[in-house]
């Protein structure tokens, strides 16, 4: 390893800006599949789900979307369209005016936001905003979101596992950039940042939604797979990290750089993600399907390689230096000319999850009612104490004068009285008598004392 620095993995990772052959824009066919796959469920889910009346009583007729981790289009474009489509026609089913939208396009902060707001659709029936950074941190004010939508993003790691990344910096996955066929240890650690990151997304947008908000989310998944045997979604790293290894053999790069190199993406299996899902307090699971991934072509081996090409590029340049990718990507053309069943996605043994969840109402609700319940206990303890500051002497007073006027009323019978509950109520009014009048003389000591500290010591003191 040359120096630390080396370690470094960028925690940013967009996809190539731009409209150019190799931009995400013009490669992104794959992702608009599972999109268009996805819009019955997506559409079933917000004609079923909002409740319009609702929304146009809290929020002035305003319903806010965010499509989180959007790129630079055109799926994002295409995925509010099918929202806003559901909505308009719930309305109209409902004779109901329809609302105002307005639309939040969120993505990494180095994302082409220009590319995606010049392409904004000319006759679109919303207000447009982008939103830069993170999805796995806040993004939005508390309450401030009625829908949520996002697709093919939440495979994208926040940071690789510190495991690939410490000091030992790419030893644990030598000559790999990906966790399939590698050591369990790799899998685990990606496994584990994946789940970390699952929470820390769901623990985000709990706070953003509104009561009853919906999430709808898009996402690779696997089932059962067996990576010695069958063809599966990373095999194309494989390959790739093949061609980087080459390339590091001619002196092309520096071998430290492939060692470091791991593509931050993880594709959960989909009893993890339910398992999250289900004990989750925030949100409760609406509607789960795992969708055919048949709905994948690929015309060639050019646009399969522009594909993986447009999500990696920047990923590669950042961690290379520019001027690697030609011919990376040259290499990997050749690899998959002598693997061409990789490009058989309909085989790949993957699946789309598509997941709508809603907020919690009761959650919320009880959440702001134990606030509310703290609060007024903390109200009613200061009054007791300013009522107890102002009514001390006179109310130890007053005790005993009661105590004592119970005494002179019922003591003389003391010798007659058989009742042994009586004789006990008269021996306590004895003792209280006592301590009622040494309690008062402490109290009126300590109020002279102009003692200013708190009610508890007074108390104390006195006793
Ligand atoms: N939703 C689009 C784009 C998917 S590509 C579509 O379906 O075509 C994945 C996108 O997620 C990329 O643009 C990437 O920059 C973004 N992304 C990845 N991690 C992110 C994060 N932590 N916060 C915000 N965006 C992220």
């Amino acid at each position: 390893m040359e120096n630390e620095s080396d370690c470094v993995f960028p925690k940013s990772y967009v996809m190539k800006g731009g409209e150019g052959p190799h931009s995400y824009a013009q490669n992104s066919t794959g992702q608009k599949s599972a999109i268009e796959a996805a819009k019955h469920h997506l559409q079933n889910a917000v004609t079923k789900k909002f409740d319009f009346k609702a929304i146009s009583a809290s929020s002035n007729n305003l319903i806010c979307i965010a499509d989180l981790g959007c790129s630079t289009g055109p799926n994002t474009f295409i995925a509010i369209q099918n929202i806003t489509e559901a909505i308009q026609l719930k309305c109209q089913s409902q004779n109901q005016s329809a609302p105002e939208v307005l639309v939040f396009f969120n993505d990494q902060a180095s994302n082409d936001f220009n590319t995606l707001f010049q392409n904004l659709p000319p006759n679109r029936n919303y207000f447009a905003a982008g939103i830069p950074g993170s999805f796995y941190g806040r993004l939005f004010p508390k309450q401030s979101l009625h829908l949520v939508h996002t697709s093919a993003a939440l495979s994208w790691l926040s940071e690789l596992p510190k495991e690939l990344t410490d000091r030992s910096c790419g030893a644990l996955n030598k000559g790999r950039i990906f966790y399939t066929n590698a050591p369990s240890e790799v899998y685990d650690a990606y496994q584990r940042q994946f789940k970390m990151d699952w929470e820390a997304f769901l623990q985000a947008r709990a706070q953003e939604l509104v009561d009853n908000g919906i999430m709808a989310c898009l996402m690779n998944v696997v089932n059962d797979i067996d990576f010695k045997v069958d063809l599966y979604l990373g095999k194309d790293f494989e390959l790739l990290a093949s061609c980087l290894t080459d390339m590091a053999k001619s002196g092309l790069i520096q071998e430290e750089k492939v060692n470091t190199f791991n593509v931050p993406v993880f594709y959960p299996h989909v009893k993890d993600l339910m398992k999250v899902l289900e004990t989750n307090e925030d949100f409760s699971i609406e509607q789960s399907e795992v969708l055919d991934n048949n709905c994948f072509v690929v015309p060639n081996i050019e646009s399969f390689v522009s594909r993986l090409r447009a999500v990696l590029e920047v990923l590669i340049e950042n961690h290379f230096g520019v001027g690697i990718v030609d011919e990376l990507f040259e290499r990997f053309t050749d690899k998959v000319r002598e693997f061409p069943e990789i490009m058989d996605v309909p085989k790949l043994k993957f699946h789309l999850f598509f997941v709508v969840l809603t907020r919690k109402f009761i959650v919320a609700l009880l959440k702001a009612k134990s606030k509310e319940v703290r609060e007024m206990v903390t109200i009613i303890l200061e009054r007791v104490e300013h009522i107890w500051d102002i009514w001390n002497v006179r109310g130890a007073i007053m005790f005993s004068f009661l105590v004592q006027v119970f005494l002179v009323l019922f003591a003389p019978f003391r010798p007659r009285l058989d009742s042994l509950l009586l004789q006990f109520l008269i021996w306590t009014a004895y003792m209280l008598a006592n301590w009622a009048a040494n309690f008062t003389v402490g109290l009126i000591t300590n109020n002279a004392g102009g003692n200013n500290n708190g009610g508890n010591k007074k108390i104390l003191r006195a006793l």
